[in-house]
């Protein structure tokens, strides 16, 4: 069987490959199953250097990734370029996870207790299409430092740079059967790894539907499971704010990616007095970003990733819709759809309610602090948010408030190597990047030694 990728931008054909299913995700467990012992084994000195190799052998790879994640998932190449930075930057941390992974002692009566950090084993990694190879590090690097062998299933949509991450590591000195990719569909291929009775854990980002049905599969065998899901970031936005920055930020941080982003916040909520001048600002902003050919360095936005992508953006913004503010895109093969602000819109609206995952942002004004983190809160996801303020408490209040497991203050970032990413709520849970997320690629054991 094969499988045809495509780019979103031409709708043409951009490589054909076997199509993984049930077999050979068998065959890639079998493979890691066998790896374990030795990899494990491995002195911590030792597989340091070899993942610091890994992420020289990324980083000198770097610009054909960046071009080959450009074509296959539409995104702009100087985003693409930023997104594989972080990818060798991810294994650079991790590289120096094997030799400071602590344990305790323990004062007990009659002996020492200690603790050790120990692998799980086989760990099945499944990657969404909207940041292929920088998701798929964001697992990698922790589990290979932790020392668990893995098997990493990418979306069927975005197959070609995990493929090309797998030959890399082999050549880098990783040894054969440590890393394992599987290009297949994720109703067999994943589905197979996730009921597989020796994979440890599963490691998902996803749609939360998609991880609701993960998290039961991986209940019949008792798997470790981490879910990073969906979201509906509310981005707050104060009168006293600058305006001006909270506008300019406001653009990129509901668009970029074309709006594909789990962090994407897409609700902006603007305190009432100020929502005039906001959103006279925001308009410049979004009337000013050039959508089009991914390969060209002046592009700001892509496509979307499939004409059903779009479809499903598409029935948020009905013929009646509130368009306040409308951006461009192409004409003809591709999959565009132009950057669009609703305004005004009622909060029980669909277009506020669930995750688009697409370039439409609504905003919603409030008239005070507590309305502002009630509306942020009434929301079934927690992944990120931001607030936009000059008064420094309000800041710290708000964002203690906010029931989400990434926040912003003056800023629209949800997403750095070494801090804790992750969500609350129905955005899943777990937590990646950062030192926390060694804990979800170990097992934490207690031994007793008699004095
Ligand atoms: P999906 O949840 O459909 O797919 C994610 C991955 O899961 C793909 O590799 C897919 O395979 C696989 N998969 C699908 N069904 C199963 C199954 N039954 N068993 C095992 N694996 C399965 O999401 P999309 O890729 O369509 O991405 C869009 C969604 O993902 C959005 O809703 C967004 O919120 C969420 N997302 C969340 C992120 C976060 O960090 N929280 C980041 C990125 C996206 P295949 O597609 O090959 O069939």
């Amino acid at each position: 069987m094969t499988l045809t990728v495509r780019e979103p931008a031409t709708e043409e054909v951009l490589a054909q490959i076997p199509r993984a299913g049930v077999e050979e995700a068998d065959a890639a467990v079998a493979r890691a199953k066998a790896a374990f012992p030795a990899w494990r084994a491995v002195a911590p000195a030792d597989r340091a250097r070899l993942l610091y190799g890994l992420a020289d052998a990324l980083a000198a790879a770097r610009e054909d990734l960046a071009q080959l994640e450009a074509r296959n998932a539409g995104k702009p190449i100087g985003d693409a370029r930023g997104e594989m930075g972080m990818v060798v930057d991810t294994f650079r941390y991790y590289a120096g996870a094997p030799e400071r992974t602590l344990g305790d002692t323990i004062p007990v009566a009659g002996g020492v207790a200690m603790t050790f950090r120990e692998p799980l084993g086989v760990v099945a990694l499944i990657t969404p299409w909207n940041f292929p190879l920088t998701i798929a590090a964001w697992k990698l690097a922790p589990a290979l430092a932790a020392g668990n062998t893995v098997v990493l299933k990418p979306a069927e949509l975005t197959p070609l740079t995990a493929l090309q991450f797998e030959r890399i590591a082999l050549e880098a000195g990783i040894p054969e059967g440590v890393v394992n990719v599987v290009a297949g569909p994720g109703s067999t291929c994943g589905a197979r790894l996730v009921e597989h009775p020796d994979v440890a854990k599963v490691a998902f980002t996803g749609s939360t539907e998609v991880g609701r049905a993960i998290a039961a599969g991986a209940a019949q065998t008792i798997k470790r499971v981490t879910l990073e899901l969906g979201g509906k970031s509310a981005n707050i936005v104060f009168a006293d704010a600058d305006l001006a920055a909270a506008a300019a930020a406001a653009g990129p941080a509901a668009f970029g990616n074309a709006g594909q982003d789990c962090c994407a916040r897409s609700r902006i909520l603007v305190e009432r007095p100020a929502l005039d001048a906001f959103m006279d600002a925001l308009e410049e902003h979004v009337e000013a970003i050039r959508v089009g050919d991914p390969l060209d360095e002046a592009t700001d936005m892509g496509p979307l990733i499939s004409a059903g992508q779009r479809e499903t953006v598409a029935s948020f913004v009905p013929d009646d819709a509130p368009v306040a503010i409308r951006g461009t895109a192409p004409e003809g093969a591709g999959y565009w759809f132009p950057p669009t602000v609703l305004c005004p819109v009622d909060p029980g609206d669909r277009a506020v309610r669930e995750e688009i995952f697409g370039p439409v942002a609504v905003v919603v004004g409030f008239r005070s602090e507590a309305e502002a983190v009630a509306l942020a809160n009434d929301t079934i996801y927690g992944l990120s948010g931001s607030v936009w303020t000059r008064d420094g408490a309000k800041a710290l209040r708000v964002a203690r408030a906010v029931d989400t497991g990434v926040l912003s203050i003056n800023s629209n970032t949800s997403v750095r190597v070494a801090t804790p990413f992750g969500g609350f709520k129905q955005s899943g849970y777990g937590r990646e990047l950062g030192p926390h997320a060694l804990d979800a690629y170990t097992e934490l054991k207690s031994v007793y030694y008699a004095t």
